[in-house]
């Protein structure tokens, strides 16, 4: 049997990141897309691997000390807020959060390792988390952390973060703002309408970074069509700067029908974007492409743009 190209994370460790029953990032996300890719006999022309949770070092990566210690304190008892009001914290929430970071710094040794050309793990791409502060239900930011541990542990200086979710994922673009060897595309609904506020057009980077970065917003109940007329935008630019690596959050709260959003792009955007970004992986990465699950808030939604991102991950090496 030929080898398989593709990994897949799914865990209890992983579906343990969830703010309770009731709370829109709750533990189901993770059981509707494995139900669902299971359905859709997806785990077959796949590996599906086991979540790995990461060590203090591998989150101080990106976060400061500090909060780190905030988030062992809080997971303790679960009481309080970790920001001012969207982050409840959880028992169990620092290992919780360790278990997503981890997961993905394992994808990424596998797919250095070459074991795999591509990898997902639906319960990640936590983007709103500062280093020194959680934000919009993140508790520790893994888009983060993968692209310092990218830096730190594989000397891998371009990678390519690029960002599909409903909200623009600005713990990833403050965070690198002046960094122009970081690659940022991110198309969200326009952020003069939506949570959280920020990733206008004109902000293209700071200080030696200026006009490094790629803010797309889009307006509300911007569908399918609108997705296919902002993304050469994303394309162009990768061309142009050529990653080394590619990270994809594939948030699914821009599909429409999302409670919390108001974007109409359907799974086809999804698949879209990850098929040409395989494409792009290969012709500059040797293929490394690693996907992120992202928000997605609408069951049914993630089911089905998750596993339209798995689809083309497998498709893109058939
Ligand atoms: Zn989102």
């Amino acid at each position: 049997m030929a080898s398989k190209n593709t990994c897949v994370y799914l865990g209890q460790a992983l579906a343990d990141y969830g703010f309770g029953e009731g709370h829109p990032f709750g533990p189901e996300r993770h059981d509707v897309f494995q139900s669902e890719l299971i359905r859709r006999g997806l785990d077959k022309p796949l590996d599906i691997q086991a979540p790995v949770r990461a060590t203090p070092d591998l989150i101080e990566l990106f976060h400061t000390s500090d909060y780190i210690e905030k988030v062992r304190d809080y997971s303790k008892f679960g009481n309080g807020y970790l920001d001012a009001g969207d982050t409840p914290s959880f028992i169990g929430m620092y290992e919780a959060a360790s278990n997503v970071a981890g997961t993905v710094t394992d994808a990424i040794d596998r797919l250095m390792a070459k074991q795999y050309r591509r990898a997902f793990s639906p319960i990640a791409g936590l983007h709103h988390a500062r280093r020194h502060v959680a934000a919009g239900f993140c508790v520790f930011n893994d888009c983060g952390i993968a692209i310092e541990y990218l830096r730190q542990q594989y000397g891998i200086k371009r990678v390519a973060y690029i960002d599909i979710d409903a909200h623009h994922g600005d713990g990833v673009f403050y965070s690198f703002e002046d960094d122009p060897d970081l690659l940022f595309a991110d198309i969200h609904q326009d952020g003069r309408t939506l949570y959280p506020g920020t990733g206008a057009e004109d902000e293209t980077g700071k200080g030696k970074a200026i006009g490094t970065k790629l803010n797309i917003p889009v307006p509300p109940y911007a569908d399918d069509s609108v997705f296919q007329s902002v993304w050469p935008q994303v394309e162009t630019y990768l061309q142009k700067y050529e990653p080394e690596f590619i990270l994809l959050q594939c948030g699914a709260d821009s599909i429409e029908g999302d409670p919390i959003t108001n974007m109409a792009f359907s799974p086809a955007s999804h698949a879209y974007a990850t098929k040409r970004l395989c494409a792009l992986a290969d012709q500059y990465c040797d293929g490394k492409f690693l996907a992120m699950g992202g928000g997605g808030y609408n069951h049914d939604n993630i089911a089905r743009a998750w596993t339209a991102v798995v689809d083309a991950m497998v498709k893109a090496d058939q």
